[in-house]
């Protein structure tokens, strides 16, 4: 079968599964491969259990006319994923950046749900698979779609801009992570600018936060929409504070407006505006705008405010990379408060930037007099010989070593790579 044969039997059979443990009836199912797994061996139970038809790339595998065979299922997915954004022809917004994209996502998706029948990337789901996923969950009825972007390497932006096609794009900053698949900072900044390069190939625009030189450095022969405090900005506002949640005030044509986000961190800032900007630009009614960007509560232990038994949390345990921890760690030493206490975990996957990168944390957290500070992972506990800190090479040390410690009235942050799982020893706090 061609891709227009497999599509129109995406026409008849719209949903596609590629979890063999979470099959809907009805559904195409594409066995893709892992290091650990081969979707091809699960074909036939998928089938068994509600599947309509399997897209496999394994001969021996398609034994009935049920099964559809292809030379790579994975790139069976991306055209099929495209075909659809091509069939729809709906307008569509692409983020990518190295902090904020899920945040900054799901802030524009309820601004523009207030106006328009909405579908956005689920969760985090921002890759060679998501991306796909994500197109091919829209249909008939969506009237915009948002499509996270993420990448480790080198051209992966540019290969999901060629899947998804966009009309609009956003990169919310570029910062240091993920340096062991980019080689370098500049390695990030040339792989994100692709999304700008496809946007001005194909007379898209672009939403640029104007006071971030890297971004406005990358900038071509684009449309763009600024945001910012600039004259030039399309929307302008003002960072109040964010103790513990962030309020913006936002300068509009019906008079200033406060934003009261559910949303902690100064940093989060630039993500709220993005989302006005959008909103604005697309027509959302302010009062829309301030009432869609309050009502969020971020999950999934990102940027999250959580108040247990004995102390205040301010969980960020989701991931960490040296630009959103520094980002942090500053917001959190601005805090008035006292009786802070930070649990911090390795930055990991920095390649050869890793020990220069964790040795700066370090000195940020001594120039800063956080010393009520927990470092765990093998890194930091290599690392910070030389300072006063608490170190556990891993959570379960750490677990043991709170249960003796009995925090109480508290502000404790607690960030570090998802790799580290700091968000098991949450109980304990
Ligand atoms: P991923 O690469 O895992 O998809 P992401 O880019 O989608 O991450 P979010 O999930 O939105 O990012 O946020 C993750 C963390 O990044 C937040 O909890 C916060 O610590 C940090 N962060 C979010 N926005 C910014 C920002 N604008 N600047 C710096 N750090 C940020
Ligand atoms: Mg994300």
């Amino acid at each position: 079968m061609n891709i227009s044969e497999i599509y129109t039997l995406f026409q008849n059979f719209p949903i596609v599964v590629t979890d063999s443990r979470k099959v809907v009836k009805d559904s195409i199912f594409v066995a893709l491969k892992g290091d650990n797994f081969n979707g091809n061996k699960f074909a036939l139970s998928t089938l068994e259990n509600g599947c309509s038809y399997a897209i496999v790339d394994e001969k021996e595998y398609a034994i009935d006319d049920r099964f559809i065979w292809v030379e790579d299922a994975l790139d069976c997915l991306q055209q099929l994923a495209r075909e659809h954004r091509r069939v729809l022809g709906i307008p569509i917004l692409a983020i990518t950046g190295t902090n904020g994209k899920t945040t900054t996502k799901e802030l524009v998706n309820e601004v523009l749900k207030k106006k328009f029948k909405t579908s956005a990337t689920q969760g985090n789901f921002n890759n060679h698979i998501g991306v796909p996923l994500t197109l091919l969950e829209m249909n008939s009825d969506t009237e915009f779609g948002i499509v996270e972007m993420g990448a480790n390497h080198p051209g992966e932006i540019k290969m999901l801009c060629e899947i998804a096609e966009p009309n609009y794009g956003l990169i919310t900053n570029v910062g240091k992570a993920h340096l062991e698949g980019f080689g370098s900072f500049e390695g990030v900044k040339n792989t994100k600018k692709e999304l700008y390069d496809y946007l001005s190939k194909h007379d898209g625009e672009v939403f640029v936060n104007c006071e971030n030189d890297h971004l406005l450095g990358m900038l071509n022969k684009q449309k763009i929409v600024f945001y910012g405090n600039s004259d030039k900005a399309y929307s302008k506002a003002r960072f109040l504070q964010a103790e513990p949640k962030l309020i913006i005030e936002l300068r509009s044509p019906i008079g200033k407006l406060y934003i009261k986000t559910q949303l902690i961190g100064a940093y989060n800032f630039e993500n709220v505006l993005a989302a006005v900007t959008l909103g604005r630009y697309f027509g959302i009614d302010e009062i829309d705008i301030k009432d869609a960007l309050e009502t969020y509560t971020p999950s999934n232990n990102r940027s999250q405010l959580k108040k247990t038994d004995n102390n205040v949390l301010f969980l960020d345990a989701y991931n960490a990379n040296p630009t959103s921890m520094k980002a942090a760690i500053e917001n959190f030493a601005a805090m008035k408060m006292k009786n802070k206490f930070l649990i911090l975990g390795d930055m990991l996957e920095l390649g050869n930037e890793s020990e220069r990168e964790h040795l700066d944390l370090l000195e940020l957290l001594n120039q800063n007099e956080l010393s009520d500070t927990i470092l765990v992972g093998d890194i930091f506990s290599t690392l910070s010989s030389k300072y006063k800190f608490k170190t556990f090479k891993t959570v379960g040390d750490l677990i043991i070593y709170l249960d003796t410690l009995n925090l109480k009235d508290k502000y404790i942050l607690i960030k570090g790579s998802r790799g580290i799982k700091l968000e098991k020893a949450i109980e304990k706090l």
